[in-house]
């Protein structure tokens, strides 16, 4: 995720003194980050720069879930948690609640409890979530999500109560439903993938055949161009009208956001996500930033990933920290280089990709890129760690293309 660069090391620095020199002379901000998965608690360790910031994460559990592993835990291969005193500065206070809406006349954050935690700005990491879709018969009686650690709990205690070669049937062949397959079979189910449509479309032909040909040799039954047009307790039935048995059916179709700044009357894409302009900021108030699979930079998302998560809050935090000190903020410059997929507890396949994300036609399979991934993920709560000690230390690869668009007019719900 991080590529350190010379010149983003030393432009830092002089950043990190800047900011210890002006928080001499200045008041108290407050800054309420509102979700600690990746990206929240980047920004929030971050803002430690200023010590003169009083920094809220705000939080609805106690732990950081770790959602790269959340199939991991499903399978039984893994823990996807890891203890926030671990992973925060001590210039951090972490609140245990839910922000239920974004009050950005009164500048407070309601939150679940009753409480309200005044602000002098936010930063909205709210992350995604499953998206089960309601209009599927079934889907949400029926299916199991994985995406949020304790749907994944719930998962992980029906496989444990199954009998170990009940079918199990992972709807949707994207990266996390691949991953999903991949460990399953490993650990010995008889797992049938469903794609509707292409399996791991972001990712290159050949990288693609690679894929095909993993889960083919393990024993997946890919059902690359089938779709699934019910959920039945125990079976699967087919937009063709086939019933295939399914003792568990496990949702991996695709991600969805949190609700929450749409409900604060702040402009959303039509997923949800927060729109802001190139410095992070939200088009309609220029004390709300965003980071993370949350936000929709002038109107256009980026890739749902870790690899976004920390160039977005890190943005999102310095863009604060300018404004706090009265500069212009800059704006986010971030550049791909490629994507892993997990292929089991050994084997990966790495598409390398332009900086616009776009998949090129290299990549690497096998046991190289399966080490390689275990380092990358790894390295998350490592760099998190790093922020935490020493902040401002986060770098990124700079340069990806950027739209040129100016972000859309405030106001308008996309
Ligand atoms: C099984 C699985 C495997 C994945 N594998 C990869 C991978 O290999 N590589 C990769 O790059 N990406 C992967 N991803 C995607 C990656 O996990 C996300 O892109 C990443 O977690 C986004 O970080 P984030 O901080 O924006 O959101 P999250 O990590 O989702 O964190 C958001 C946090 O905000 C909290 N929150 C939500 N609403 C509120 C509220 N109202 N008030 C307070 N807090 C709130 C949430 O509870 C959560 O703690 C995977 C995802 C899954 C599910």
């Amino acid at each position: 995720m991080i590529c350190v660069t010379i010149t983003a090391v030393l432009s830092h620095r002089r950043r990190r003194r800047d900011l210890k020199g002006m928080t001499e002379h200045k008041q108290t901000n407050r800054v309420v980050v509102i979700g600690g998965g990746y990206a929240g608690t980047l920004a929030a360790n971050r803002l430690q720069q200023n010590t003169g910031i009083d920094i809220t994460l705000v939080n609805p559990r106690p732990q950081f879930v770790q959602r790269l592993r959340l199939h991991q835990l499903v399978a039984g291969t893994g823990d996807a948690t890891a203890d926030y005193r671990t992973l925060l500065g001590r210039g951090v206070r972490l609140v245990v609640d839910t922000a239920t809406r974004i009050d950005t006349v009164g500048r407070k954050v309601l939150l679940g409890s009753g409480e309200d935690l005044d602000y002098d700005y936010v930063i909205y990491t709210v992350g995604s979530t499953a998206a089960v879709p309601k209009q599927l018969p079934g889907a949400v009686e029926f299916a199991y999500p994985m995406a949020e650690l304790e749907s994944a709990q719930v998962l992980r205690s029906a496989l444990d109560a199954a009998e170990p070669d009940d079918p199990v049937t992972v709807v949707g062949a994207g990266l996390t439903g691949i991953e999903m397959a991949a460990e399953l079979v490993e650990r010995g189910r008889t797992v049938t993938l469903v794609s509707g449509g292409r399996l791991a479309p972001s990712f290159g032909e050949p990288a693609r055949r690679s894929i095909a040909r993993w889960l083919g040799r393990n024993g997946v039954v890919v059902r690359e161009s089938d779709s699934v047009a019910e959920v039945r307790r125990d079976a699967v039935v087919f937009a063709d009208g086939a019933v295939r048995p399914s003792a568990i059916t496990i949702w991996a179709g695709g991600f969805g956001v949190p609700d929450l700044a749409a409900r604060s009357g702040l402009t959303t894409d039509a997923l949800g996500r927060l729109i802001t302009d190139e410095t992070l900021t939200s088009v309609d108030d220029d004390r709300v930033m965003a980071g993370g699979d949350a936000v929709a930079p002038s109107g256009q998302a980026l890739r749902m990933a870790c690899y976004t998560a920390g160039p977005t809050a890190g943005t999102a935090a310095d863009t604060v920290l300018s404004r706090i000190a009265g500069e212009l903020p800059e704006q986010l410059q971030l550049a791909y280089s490629g994507s892993c997929l997990g292929l089991g507890r050994r084997a990966a396949v790495m598409q390398f990709t332009r900086q616009d994300d776009t998949p090129v036609d290299f990549h690497l399979r096998g046991r190289f890129p399966g080490a390689f991934k275990e380092m990358v993920t790894r390295g998350t709560l490592w760099g998190l760690r790093r922020e935490a000690r020493k902040p401002g230390s986060a770098v990124w690869r700079k340069g990806g293309e950027r739209p040129s668009q100016p972000a859309p007019v405030p106001g308008v719900v996309m």
